[in-house]
């Protein structure tokens, strides 16, 4: 690696190595592309068991939403350095995370100083049922406030920082900001990620409230399209499926989420099938509770077969949604998601030695299978090293730790929660 770019690969790369060159011994390791994970929240780490046992509309409400509006900028940010932390410890190297209304500068502050690679934006709500005051924007703040962070952030870091418009969803934005955010994507490239069709009872008071799915109002109002990235889609019926594939919408694959919120299990294969790009998250640690790309692997993998049947979704496929298809969800495919010369040096290594893989028959399939956090022995990012031994680098990971639950407990008390 060299100026945060791979530069060479395979036997020969340690000839071209000048002095001053780093080493790293990775005998008995698999060395992979960084992980991708495209759909976080890192505003809601700190709200990690805070909202348990309830399905999606009264998880927001009753819980998610007062939390969020209760944030202040401490407790921002150490949601985000709790999240980033976990997320770079167990290999995620990329993430498109969707935030809360206010102070967001605190995400992308925090996630520049870690070194993380982040795809994000604040999320944008001026309009629906049950929002609490301090969440609710009007259209022009909401696109004003999300332009100013568009121009301060998007390409930060060394283009490490990539801004992205990020309204709710539908039931919580007006027609006007949704078309007046679309517009604003297309014209600048920059991404559009939202939620949809993710729960029963969301799907219902959509139609209620629209007549026709999230989906269709989505496409109808320009919201559709390569730049746009939907999180969850577990109720797209197949016909919705064959749209989303013929306009080049990307899906955000959630399995623990989605099992947690009891919301379903989304057509994965079908998707893929249909031809859509289709990346894998662990959305909010409240809906997970962990944001260990690895269990995210082994549910997708798992619930595809439920599904599909047991050779439905191969170790290679599944793998893939992390690396790079991901990238391609994020339209970044010509920087990261594989281990190619020019290439951005974003590179993990992960032990294969670990007893709960042994024996290793196939190197993917024992990583998507039994891989674990704890197996993460370095991780890279532009070249830096961030993780090195299983330990970050430059953070003291207790004080996070102690951080957390000292904002937590603060957080629950600020929204009458405690
Ligand atoms: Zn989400």
């Amino acid at each position: 690696m060299r100026e945060g770019r791979i530069a060479a690969i395979g036997p020969t790369a340690a000839g071209k190595a000048r002095a001053g060159f780093c080493a790293i011994d990775a005998r008995g390791c698999a060395v992979l592309p960084g992980l991708m994970q495209s759909h976080v929240h890192l505003c809601q780490t700190l709200m990690r068991g805070m909202a348990e046992d309830l399905p999606l509309m009264s998880w927001l409400r009753d819980r998610i939403w007062p939390l969020e509006a209760a944030h202040d900028e401490a407790s921002l940010r150490a949601s985000a350095e709790l999240g980033v932390s976990e997320m770079l410890l167990s290999g995620t190297t990329t993430i498109l995370d969707m935030g809360t209304t206010r102070g967001h500068d605190v995400v992308f502050e925090v996630c520049e100083r870690m070194g993380i690679r982040v795809v994000g934006g604040k999320t944008m709500m001026d309009a629906g049922a049950g929002l609490p005051r301090n969440l609710r924007e009007s259209t022009a703040q909401s696109l004003r406030e999300s332009d100013r962070l568009c121009a301060r952030w998007h390409g930060a870091a060394g283009g490490r920082i990539r801004y992205a418009y990020a309204p709710r969803f539908v039931l919580s934005c007006s027609e006007r900001l949704m078309r007046e955010t679309a517009e604003r994507c297309r014209t600048d490239g920059v991404l559009l990620h939202t939620h949809a069709a993710e729960h029963p009872d969301e799907h219902a008071a959509v139609r209620e409230a629209l007549g026709r799915d999230d989906v269709d109002v989505l496409a109808s109002w320009g919201v559709a399209g390569p730049g746009v990235v939907l999180a969850h889609g577990v109720q797209l019926t197949g016909a919705q499926i064959r749209r989303i594939a013929a306009a080049g919408t990307r899906v955000v694959h959630c399995p623990s989420a989605n099992l947690k919120l009891g919301s379903g299990i989304a057509a994965l294969r079908g998707l893929l099938d249909a031809g859509v790009q289709v990346g894998l998250g662990c959305d909010g640690a409240p809906c997970n509770n962990t944001l260990d790309v690895w269990t995210e692997l082994r549910h997708a993998a798992l619930l595809a077969r439920l599904r599909s049947g047991p050779s439905s979704m191969p170790a290679e496929a599944v793998l893939g949604m992390c690396t790079l298809q991901g990238a391609r969800v994020l339209g970044l495919e010509g920087e990261i998601g594989s281990i190619e010369v020019g290439k951005r040096a974003d590179l993990i290594v992960v032990s294969l030695r670990g007893v709960h893989m042994a024996p290793v028959q196939d190197a993917v399939s024992a990583l998507v299978m039994s891989g674990r956090a704890q197996d993460v022995r370095h991780v890279i990012v532009d070249g830096r090293h961030v993780v090195r031994d299983g330990q970050l680098e430059g953070m003291d990971v207790e004080q996070v730790r102690r951080r957390a639950e000292r904002q937590a407990r603060r957080l629950l008390a600020r929204a009458g929660l405690a």
